[in-house]
This record gives structure tokens, C-alpha cells and sequence, in this order.
């Protein structure tokens, strides 16, 4: 940590440095806008060789995924804002552009000689300057939000499985009690986990388990509806999140993903070489006004349920 000389004289850097960056866009009759702005700051720095210029540090290389989750989500928020004002900025930049435009050809009309005509001409000129500038902003700002929608798609994702994470289901889940609270439809959640995994594990090794999971990922995929989402909620374990289902279609759905998986062979080494597995099944469906941490407390209930009562089966609750 630095000590409080060091950081009094960086907030004095920062300040005196912002100061001179804002002058000197003012100067040059830009507007600060945050790239802009942005980049006359580093070079005001720059040019003063202040410390507070970024160095290669190792803090900067350990971001964790939460803290990158965190930044992607604020930063949405921050571009939506942004995009907006650009958005405000680039109309009433347009507008007054037209607006110019009419009263200069009226000027034009009753009299050839206004002393006026140069000013407003240049006027005219700087607010198209402005416009474009606005326009290159909107652009820019717009490929910001993608990188960052992007980004956040891949924060989504487990990478092994390629599945939604556990990050994505509780916001996804969080959505969608949320919409059964306004449109109240049923909704059904189904929880499972594999039968003595760690025993694949110890007996062939841990990549064979990575195959196997990532293999189940792809069965199951394929056996869900469209509508219907499923995630990884931990190790091998799963949670499906079924929308317009009910209980009992919920108990159908597992019961065909269970007999799917039963009924697979996991080839380990070809051609012949496979091991079979089972997978239990907790289910249950939302009540009316229940808050996630009630419903997943209960389907979490009903897959040790199922666990203890000789795995292999569905459980609903
Ligand atoms: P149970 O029937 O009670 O669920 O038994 P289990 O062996 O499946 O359960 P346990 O919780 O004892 O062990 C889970 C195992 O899952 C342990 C761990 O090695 C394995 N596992 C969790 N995540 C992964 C992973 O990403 N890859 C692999 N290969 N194995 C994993
Ligand atoms: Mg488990
Ligand atoms: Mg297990």
C-alpha cells in the first residue's frame, strides 16, 4: 500500500492533470467526451511525466472472475448511460444543423449581402464538425457494447461443458421468478448429480471424467426444449430451469434424461471399451410468491432424497 505522502501527491497529479486536460480540449474547442477526454488526460500526464502513468504491475495481471463479472456489469450500465447522452447530443445537434440550414436560406432569400452570412456559414460548418464527431462517438460506443456483451456472454458459460455457470443461473433464475410473479405460469426446476462419480474418477482418471461430463452435456442438450435452460451448478451436478412446466412434465423430463444417460454407453477407448453411469433426480415446481432461495432449498431436498433412497431415480417435491 502506498504510504499517505505517495497517495497525496498522486490525488494532486490526478487533479492538476485533469484541470489541464479539460483546458486544453476547451482550447481546442472540442467537447470532453469520454474518449476523447480520455486520451487528453494520458497525454497531459505524459507530458508532465507524472507517476501516476500506468506501469506494468503485477496487481494488474490477477483479475479474478468476479471482479471481471462485476466491471462487465457496471460497465454495461456506464455505456447505456453514455450511449444515451450521445444519443440526445447527436438529435439536437441534427436539429439545430436543420435549423441553421432553413434560416440561412431564408437569410439567403431576402438579402445576398448579410454581413451575417460568413459567421452563420461557419457556424454551420463547426455543428457539422460536431455532428460527425458525435456520430463517431455513437460508433465507437457501439462496439464497446459489443466487446462487452461478448464478454459477458463468455462469463456465462462453463467452459468444460460449454453449459450456462452457476452465475448465469442465479440471475437467470432470479428473472425468471420474477416474470411468474406478473404472468404466473408454471415453472419447474430439476436438479441433478451423478451417481458415484468419483469412482469414474479414481478408476480411469480424471480427463475420462471431463470427457464424460462434457459428453452428458451434449446428451442432455440435445433432449431439452428450446425454452428450456440448463446449467452447471457445481462438480457433476446440473440444474435445468423448465419454463411453462409443470410438475408432473418436469418428473417426465427427468425421468427421459435419466434413461437417456442409463441407456448410453461412454466409449473410453474405441471401439469397444465404455462405461455406463446414473444419474438421480430431484424436481420440483415454484410456488406462487416463493423467493429463490425457498425453491432451491427444496429441489436440492428432493435430489437427496433421491440419493438417499438408492440414487437412480427422481425425486419430487
Ligand atoms: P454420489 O452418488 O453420492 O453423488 O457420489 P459421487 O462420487 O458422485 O459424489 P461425491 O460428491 O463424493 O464426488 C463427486 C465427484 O465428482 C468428486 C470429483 O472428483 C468429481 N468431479 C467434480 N467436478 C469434476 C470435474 O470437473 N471433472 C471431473 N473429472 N470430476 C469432477
Ligand atoms: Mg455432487
Ligand atoms: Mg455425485
Amino acid at each position: 500500500m502506498p504510504d499517505e505522502n505517495v497517495k497525496k501527491r498522486l490525488a494532486e497529479e490526478v487533479a492538476e492533470t485533469a484541470k489541464a486536460a479539460l483546458k486544453q480540449l476547451i482550447s481546442k474547442g472540442n467537447l470532453p467526451w469520454p474518449d476523447v477526454y480520455s486520451e487528453e488526460f494520458w497525454t497531459v500526464a505524459r507530458n508532465k511525466n507524472f507517476s501516476i502513468l500506468p506501469e506494468e504491475d503485477e496487481a494488474y495481471k490477477e483479475i479474478s472472475i468476479e471482479a471481471l463479472q462485476d466491471f462487465a456489469e457496471k460497465a454495461e450500465d456506464l455505456l447505456g448511460n453514455v450511449k444515451d447522452t450521445v444519443e440526445k447530443f447527436l438529435r439536437e445537434t441534427k436539429e439545430h444543423v436543420s435549423d441553421m440550414q432553413d434560416s440561412l436560406k431564408d437569410l439567403d432569400k431576402k438579402d445576398e449581402e448579410n454581413l451575417f452570412y460568413e459567421d452563420i456559414a461557419k457556424l454551420i460548418l463547426k455543428n457539422k464538425t460536431l455532428e460527425h464527431k458525435a456520430q463517431q462517438t455513437e460508433k465507437k460506443i457501439q462496439e464497446q457494447a459489443k466487446t462487452i456483451e461478448n464478454l459477458r456472454a463468455k462469463l456465462r458459460i462453463d467452459p468444460l461443458t460449454n453449459l450456462f455457470n452457476r452465475h448465469a443461473l442465479e440471475s437467470d433464475l432470479r428473472k425468471e421468478l420474477a416474470k411468474i410473479k406478473r404472468y404466473n405460469y408454471p415453472l419447474s426446476l430439476i436438479m441433478c448429480d451423478i451417481d458415484h462419480f468419483k469412482e469414474i474418477n479414481d478408476t480411469y482418471g480424471h480427463q475420462v471424467g471431463d470427457k464424460i461430463l462434457k459428453k452428458l452435456s451434449e446428451l442432455w442438450k440435445q433432449e431439452i426444449r428450446e425454452t428450456d435452460s440448463i446449467y452447471r451448478y457445481g462438480g457433476e451436478e446440473f440444474l435445468i430451469i423448465a419454463p411453462h412446466t409443470t410438475k408432473k412434465e418436469a418428473i417426465n423430463l427427468a425421468e427421459r434424461l435419466r434413461n437417456k444417460v442409463k441407456k448410453y454407453k461412454f466409449v473410453i477407448k474405441p471401439p469397444e471399451f465404455f462405461v455406463k453411469l446414473t444419474v438421480s433426480f430431484g424436481v420440483t415446481d415454484v410456488k406462487p410468491g416463493e423467493e429463490l432461495e425457498e425453491v432451491l432449498k427444496r429441489v436440492d431436498q428432493a435430489l437427496y432424497s433421491a440419493k438417499n433412497s438408492g440414487r437412480d431415480k427422481t425425486v419430487a417435491l
